[in-house]
């Protein structure tokens, strides 16, 4: 047997088949498929671990189908580390599985900032001529089997090149680095330019390190271990000033895979940037103008079960003069796009995404808040299929605009 089997085994075998973590499934809640439960992907894993079972696609696609939500190593009694346990098996096998062509795109763009530049020119080209709306009208994004991934292309954003540092505003409370994110450049500009506002606003010096990348956690989740080392590894270095007090994250899929790197001295500053916030005690309320609406909250599953900062977005967000702050029903699993899931298995995020918009419109809602921006772009596009105008927004966003 190989290390890595035996590696695997160990952690299957921590599973004592209690069964307490399927409630909390969405794939097992949609398919009472025990194949489809934690415990029986564990079970799975297990078996081909020890040599009792061979891999084939059906295999292959149950373990797939897993979101890696996480709300499974939330519940579980013995902490089983079922996040890791998956990962490990997709780096492990590999070369049996297929990636498609979205995904394929996504993970090239989310690695290579050279891309990155290329697309972000030919997006507001794509976005600011109309050419987005005549080409949803005429399908062209079907032709060319690019549908799931165009449906995310958000609204037009203007945007700007962003500095390696910006300086604190008032009395200095320290330096902070921040995370962008591959896509938050791209894709959310608004989010990125509200983290320097209110960051420098109440004493920050925020740095940006230019050789940042992207976090890696498209490249873990599709089982290419290597790829995602190398990205821990740049981020590492470009962050080790040890002037840092914290390493702020503004998408918290990115946020809780920096913090599963194996550096102790960068783990340890990774913060969501609601948390950070909120822990720095500073009184929002005497600083932020009233709003006068609707909020309601969308805990992405990096946020609840990866980070578990959660709780922190509602308590910042409540300081919000006016504002009236609400949660979701906790019956809302995960939204369904859990980072590259939603362009594999459409039917499932559809189904898991429908959950959560009715949930949000069963009262007035004027803003949904999100923390991660695979979920926003998911859930917005969602609302804009149904004809809806409720605003998707980062909760840093809605800060900032009442400073
Ligand atoms: S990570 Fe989520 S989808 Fe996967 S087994 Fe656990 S609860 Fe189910
Ligand atoms: S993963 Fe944890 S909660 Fe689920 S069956 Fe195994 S021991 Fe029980």
């Amino acid at each position: 047997m190989t290390n890595a089997k035996k590696e695997l085994l160990a952690i299957a075998d921590g599973c004592v088949k209690c069964g307490i973590c399927a409630p909390h499934c969405p794939t097992y809640t949609h398919t009472q498929n025990e194949n489809e439960s934690p415990r029986g992907r564990i079970a799975l894993i297990q078996a081909w671990a020890g040599g009792q079972l061979a891999i084939t696609d059906k295999f292959l696609t149950h373990i797939d189908t897993c979101l890696l939500c996480r709300a499974c190593e939330k519940s579980c009694p013995a902490v089983v580390p079922y996040g890791k346990l998956i990962d490990d098996f997709r780096a492990e096998v590999r070369e049996d599985q297929k990636t498609s062509v979205s995904v394929q795109l996504v993970k090239t763009i989310a690695e290579n900032k050279r891309v990155q530049r290329w697309l972000k020119s030919g997006l507001r080209f794509y976005q600011k001529n109309n050419l987005q709306k005549t080409a949803r009208l005429l399908r062209v994004p079907s032709l060319f089997g690019l549908k799931k991934l165009e449906r995310l292309v958000p609204d037009y954003q203007e945007t700007q090149t962003l500095k390696n540092y910006y300086s604190a505003r008032g009395e200095i409370q320290g330096d902070v680095g921040l995370f962008v994110g591959c896509m938050g450049e791209l894709f959310d500009f608004e989010t990125v330019n509200a983290a320097i506002t209110v960051l420098t606003h109440v004493g920050f010096n925020v740095h940006l390190p230019e050789s940042q990348t992207c976090c890696g956690a498209l490249a873990l989740h599709d089982g290419d271990a290597e790829t995602a080392q190398n990205l821990a590894n740049q981020n590492q270095l470009a962050f080790a000033s040890d002037n840092l007090q914290a390493i702020i994250s503004i998408a918290s899929g990115c946020g809780s895979t920096l913090r599963e790197y194996t550096a102790k001295n960068f783990t340890v500053k990774v913060m969501d940037i609601s948390h950070f916030l909120l822990q720095t005690n500073i009184d929002f309320s005497q600083i932020l103008k009233p709003l006068a609406t609707n909020v309601r909250l969308h805990s992405p599953c990096s946020l609840k079960n990866g980070l578990r900062t959660d709780k922190s977005v509602a308590q910042l967000l409540k300081q919000i003069p006016n504002a009236n702050i609400s949660p979701l029903l906790e019956t809302v699993q995960c939204c369904g796009a859990a980072g590259s899931y939603g362009l594999r298995h459409e039917k499932m995020a559809q189904t898991l995404l429908n959950e959560l918009l009715e949930s949000a419109l069963e009262k007035p809602t004027d803003y949904l808040v999100s923390s991660n921006i695979g979920c926003a772009l998911h859930i917005a596009a969602g609302l804009r299929e149904r004809g809806d105008n409720i605003e998707v927004v980062h909760p840093i966003v809605l800060l900032a605009r009442q400073l």
